[in-house]
């Protein structure tokens, strides 16, 4: 039995390389990079969204829409 998790350690300890998501340049899958599976935290941010809000940031969408009052009637 205590053989089979000895394999399953050394599959484990071979560093994983996975394509970062935002940019898909080769990323470690390691312990170190805390921003995996992205390989930086610029690309973690875009991916969240926070990066993209803070460049575009919806302007000139007031109150178009004050109610939900669409029947024509008033
Ligand atoms: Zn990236």
């Amino acid at each position: 039995m205590t053989e089979k998790l000895d394999t399953a350690q050394k599959q484990n300890d071979v560093t994983k390389i996975v394509a970062c998501p935002t940019c898909k340049k080769s990323v470690k899958w390691d312990q170190d990079n805390i921003f995996r599976p992205f390989c930086c935290k610029r690309c973690k941010l875009i991916d969240l969204g926070e990066w993209a809000s803070e460049g575009h940031k919806i302007a000139g969408e007031k109150s178009m829409f004050v109610d939900d009052d669409s029947s024509g009637e008033f």
